[in-house]
């Protein structure tokens, strides 16, 4: 295309005049990552309400409008809407405000919630998981209102409470369900190394499963007891753990973002109630993460197909399964539209595309995505792993906050 008349930007121009004022105000946008990983929103004891004030503030500063919403005392979620000038998409950057707890500070090579600067990197409790993408998403907003970008379609910035302890039932969830937050596409504004864009997250099922016995003394281990022989649950317990590790699922195909197989894992068990009797009950929790696509009626059968198969084998086995919690899968399409625009915003930045992935846990996104329909990528330039020495470098942050604000003018413009 020619260039227009003088006086009228091309989109490259605006493109340009963003990305400058991201790089004349690099070390403000630093201060204010800095200054939210210094406030506390760790999970437990999950109340996020100082964080919430604090992004509520800045987006009225840029003159967003803001709600706040608190299903439960502390568990504050923010909807900001830039509204653009009509006739665009509406787009999403979504965020969760909580974080996990610090772990032994003594572990910390910095202090966990000192948001120190050490090696061109920010350390600290929530560098990555998540302020980094938190706040590059907001000073992506900066970016387009201080230098008088307009745009025709919304800018909505979702930040939500309930992520880390509760799966975002009381955050993410609630916003979707009471229809507090639509947009035609976005972004989820976290990812875990390696770089990649994530289209995908394993869904979950976690299951109980209580073992019954029948209890008497030790002894009648080998005395005879006229009311019947002892039945040890823990006993079976230790079965059935060794049996769930083992275990193949079926009706399953590998996926082309996420890695390996459907895996289950024993995490935690229970069993016994006194030093001399043996045990009549045993429970344990097993943690499930099947991958998208696959039928979760399909993986309770073959749960259950395992209990069965040492029913038949072992008539004093009794087991009684529960499902405590499904968390679905979540996937869309690497045809996307969003990812190929994300992928053109990431090689204007960095000079290359980055990989397609997917997510071994499971993700609040899939309210987004399952209920709200709206097609999610999880993006940013990962630095650390979640935990203790977690840190986002200064490099990657800036990178993240180039990449949101190009892809606001791009998509909205
Ligand atoms: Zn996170």
């Amino acid at each position: 295309m020619s260039a227009p008349e003088s006086g009228i930007d091309t989109a490259g121009d605006v493109e340009r005049r963003v990305l400058d004022y991201v790089d004349a105000h690099a070390d403000e946008a630093l201060e204010f990552f800095r200054s939210l990983v210094r406030i506390r929103s760790t999970d437990p004891p999950g109340d996020v309400r100082e964080m919430a004030d604090a992004c509520a503030a800045f987006g009225r500063g840029l003159g967003m409008e803001v709600e706040q919403h608190e299903p439960a005392p502390g568990k504050v979620s923010n909807v900001l809407r830039l509204r653009g000038s009509g006739g665009g998409p509406t787009f999403l950057l979504n965020s969760h405000l909580d974080t996990f707890p610090a772990s032994d500070p003594t572990a910390w090579r910095h202090p966990p919630f000192g948001a120190e600067v050490h090696d061109g990197k920010v350390w600290g409790v929530g560098t990555r998981d998540m302020k980094a993408g938190l706040s590059a998403a907001m000073l992506a907003v900066q970016a387009v209102v201080a230098t008088g970008t307009r745009l025709r379609g919304d800018i909505v910035l979702t930040q939500t409470a309930d992520h880390i302890k509760g799966g975002g039932v009381l955050g993410l969830k609630y916003l979707v369900d009471e229809r507090l937050v639509t947009a035609d596409f976005g972004i989820y504004t976290e990812s875990n190394p390696p770089l990649a864009i994530e289209l995908a997250s394993r869904g979950m099922l976690r299951f109980e499963i209580t073992l019954t016995g029948f209890a008497k003394h030790t002894k009648y281990k080998v005395e005879h007891s006229e009311s019947g022989q002892p039945v040890n649950a823990i006993l079976k317990a230790a079965k059935l753990t060794i049996a769930l590790e083992a275990m193949a699922f079926t009706n399953w195909s590998p996926h082309a973002f996420v890695k390996g197989p459907p895996v289950i894992s024993v995490n935690r068990i229970a069993g016994g109630f006194s030093d001399t009797l043996i045990a009549d009950r045993c429970t344990l929790v097993a943690d499930c993460r099947y991958l998208p696509g696959q039928d979760p009626d399909n993986v309770m059968a073959d749960v259950q197909g395992v209990l069965d198969s040492l029913a038949r084998e072992d008539p004093e086995f009794r087991a009684t399964l529960k499902v405590l919690l499904h968390g679905e899968a979540s996937q869309v399409g690497a045809d996307t539209p969003l990812v190929e625009t994300l992928q053109g915003a990431i090689q204007t930045v960095i000079g290359r595309r980055v990989p397609l992935g997917g997510a071994g846990s499971t993700s609040d996104m899939r309210f987004l995505i399952n209920d709200g329909g709206i097609p999610m990528v999880k993006f940013v330039f990962p630095s650390s792993e979640t935990g203790t020495n977690e840190f986002e470098s200064i490099e990657d942050f800036l990178n993240t906050l180039r990449v949101y604000a190009l892809m606001l003018v791009r998509v909205l413009g």
